[in-house]
C-alpha cells in the first residue's frame, strides 16, 4: 500500500512569554492508504497540535515547525505556501473538529456550504453541486436529505451537525480525513453512531482516517493501528489488537486501565482508575523519560537519559527502558 502520510522527526514549538513550549518534540507517524490510525493521549500531549500541523492550521507565530518533515504522498509539505496548502486541504485532506458549530457558517444552509466546497474544487454547476450535497447528506444517514439540505446549521442537533461535518469533509473525496475528538461533545449513543458512520465511510470510500482522541474506548472500536503520545512524544505504537493484548508502556497500561468497564459498572461500584499526576511542563521538559514522575516503575536510569522508541515485536514500538 502507498504511504499516504509520513511524518518524521516533527518538532512544533510555541513562543510564550516564559520561553518556548515544546508541544510536539520529535514525532514520527505514518499512515497507509485506507488505514485508520488513532493517536491517543491526555490533553496537552501534543496530539491536536500534530493534527493541526499536518493541515498547517496552527498560527505561525507563535507556533513554529522547528524540525522535521511531513511527507504527503511523497512530497514534503512543510515548505508549501498557504495557497498550496489550501488546495491540499480542500481536495486531499478533509477534517472534522470537535465542535461543528465553530466550523460551520451559521448564515448559509448546510447544502450551500457543502456545494460551495465541491464547486470551487471540481468546477461543478450550482445544480450539480447541490445534488452532490443532497447525496452526501443521504450518505451520512441524515433523514429527508432533500429537505434538510436547505436547513441552517442551528436547525440540526449536535449529532446531526457532526454528520453534516462528515458529509462536508467527504464531499471532495479526500484521501485522508483527520478527525480531532469528533465525538467528545456528544452523548454516548450518538458517539457510537458517529464512529460507526466514520467506519462505514472508510469502508465504502476507501478514505484513510487519522482519529485523535483521549478515549481508549474509542480507540478499541475504531483503530487499526494506534500511536500513544505523552508530553510531545510518541511513547508506544502498535496494531490495535497487539496494543490491548500486550501494552508495554506503563502510560499505555494506565490508559487501558482507565476504560470504564460498562459490564461490571452496572452491578458493582468500580472505581475508574485514572493515572495519578499531571503531564510535565513542556517549557523545560524533564531530561530523561517524560513519564518518570508518574511512573511506578521509574528508576534512576529513567531520569538519566531519554528512552528511545525501539521495536519490540513486528510493528510494535515502545519508548521505555523496561
Ligand atoms: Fe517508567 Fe522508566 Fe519506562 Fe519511563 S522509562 S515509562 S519512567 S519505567
Amino acid at each position: 500500500t502507498e504511504r499516504l502520510l509520513e511524518i518524521t522527526g516533527l518538532k512544533v514549538h510555541f513562543k510564550t512569554d516564559d520561553g518556548w513550549v515544546r508541544a510536539v518534540d520529535g514525532v514520527d507517524i505514518g499512515i497507509a492508504t485506507g488505514e485508520t490510525l488513532c493517536v491517543v493521549g491526555e490533553s496537552g500531549c501534543g496530539k491536536t497540535v500534530t493534527a493541526k500541523t499536518i493541515l498547517k492550521l496552527i498560527d505561525m507565530p507563535p507556533g513554529k515547525i522547528v524540525a522535521g518533515r511531513i511527507g504527503w504522498r511523497g512530497r514534503d509539505i512543510v515548505p508549501l505556501s498557504p495557497a498550496e496548502m489550501r488546495d491540499i486541504r480542500a481536495k486531499e485532506i478533509g477534517f472534522i473538529f470537535q465542535e461543528p458549530m465553530t466550523s460551520l457558517n451559521p448564515v448559509y444552509t448546510v447544502g450551500e456550504q457543502i456545494a460551495e466546497s465541491v464547486r470551487t474544487h471540481e468546477g461543478l454547476s450550482r445544480k450539480a453541486a447541490m445534488d452532490r450535497a443532497t447525496e452526501m447528506l443521504r450518505l451520512v444517514n441524515i433523514p429527508s436529505p432533500q429537505r434538510r439540505v436547505h436547513d441552517y446549521p442551528h436547525q440540526f442537533s449536535g449529532g446531526m451537525r457532526q454528520r453534516v461535518m462528515i458529509a462536508m469533509a467527504l464531499a471532495c473525496n479526500p484521501r485522508l480525513i483527520i478527525a480531532d475528538e469528533p465525538t467528545t461533545a456528544l452523548d454516548v449513543t450518538i458517539q457510537a453512531q458517529i464512529l460507526d458512520l466514520l467506519n462505514d465511510m472508510k469502508e465504502q470510500l476507501g478514505t484513510a482516517v487519522l482519529l485523535i482522541t483521549h478515549a481508549m474506548g474509542v480507540v478499541a472500536e475504531t483503530a487499526q493501528r494506534v500511536v500513544v503520545m505523552y508530553a510531545g512524544k510518541v511513547v508506544e505504537e502498535a496494531p490495535v489488537g497487539e496494543l490491548f493484548a500486550n501494552p508495554r508502556h506503563p502510560y499505555t497500561q494506565g490508559l487501558i486501565r482507565s476504560i470504564p468497564r460498562i459490564d461490571r459498572a452496572a452491578t458493582e461500584h468500580v472505581r475508574l482508575e485514572a493515572i495519578p499526576g499531571t503531564v510535565p511542563s513542556l517549557l523545560n521538559p524533564p531530561l530523561g523519560c517524560r513519564f518518570a514522575a508518574r511512573c511506578r516503575y521509574a528508576t534512576e536510569a529513567c531520569v538519566a537519559a531519554e528512552p528511545p522508541l525501539r521495536e519490540v515485536a513486528p510493528g510494535h514500538k515502545v519508548a521505555c527502558i523496561l
